[in-house]
């Protein structure tokens, strides 16, 4: 999505956009091809103003999630936030040591078959979390098909 859109969006659902706002959601935008953590984000506003509160980004952050205008997600025992692409529907491949995402080319959906009687789905959400070639190779993992038994126990996450 583009800045000048994204900011419009906010504007037009009256969402004020001050100086400090604006930094946040660069932020996010700069980094729009994955998720990223309330941690690196204060560390890259704390730089710019040392005075700035964890309070302030979180109390922004929330409030930009709840207007639905950032995706959360939690794993490595942290909650992740991300602006949501628009506009057609797809899910991601998720790398749970940098945060970044991998478009999959198919929605799992359509071959879920037991889905309970006079159940309406209303909305669905699926991610497949993993390390991408980059962070694999940090770790010295082996390739992702000779893993794809229980999860080594060093990469858990809740
Ligand atoms: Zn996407
Ligand atoms: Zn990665
Ligand atoms: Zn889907």
């Amino acid at each position: 999505m583009q800045r000048e859109e994204f900011f419009e969006n906010l504007k037009r659902r009256g969402y004020r956009l001050t100086g400090r706002r604006k930094e946040i959601v660069d932020f996010l935008l700069a980094r729009a091809d994955g998720y990223i953590t309330a941690k690196e984000l204060i560390e890259y506003l704390q730089k710019r103003h040392p005075t700035l509160s964890f309070e302030t980004v979180y109390r922004n952050l929330y409030t930009l999630r709840d207007e639905g205008f950032i995706e959360e997600s939690h794993f490595g025992d942290e909650t992740h936030y991300r602006i949501p692409c628009f506009p057609s529907h797809h899910h991601h491949f998720v790398c749970i040591s940098c945060g970044r995402t991998y478009v999959m080319d198919h929605c799992p959906m359509p071959a879920i078959s037991d889905i309970p009687v006079g159940f309406t789905i209303l909305q669905h959400r699926f991610e497949v979390f993993g390390l991408c070639a980059q962070c694999r190779q940090k770790r010295d993992l082996p390739d992702s098909d000779t893993i794809a038994g229980p999860v080594p126990s060093s990469l858990h996450w809740n």
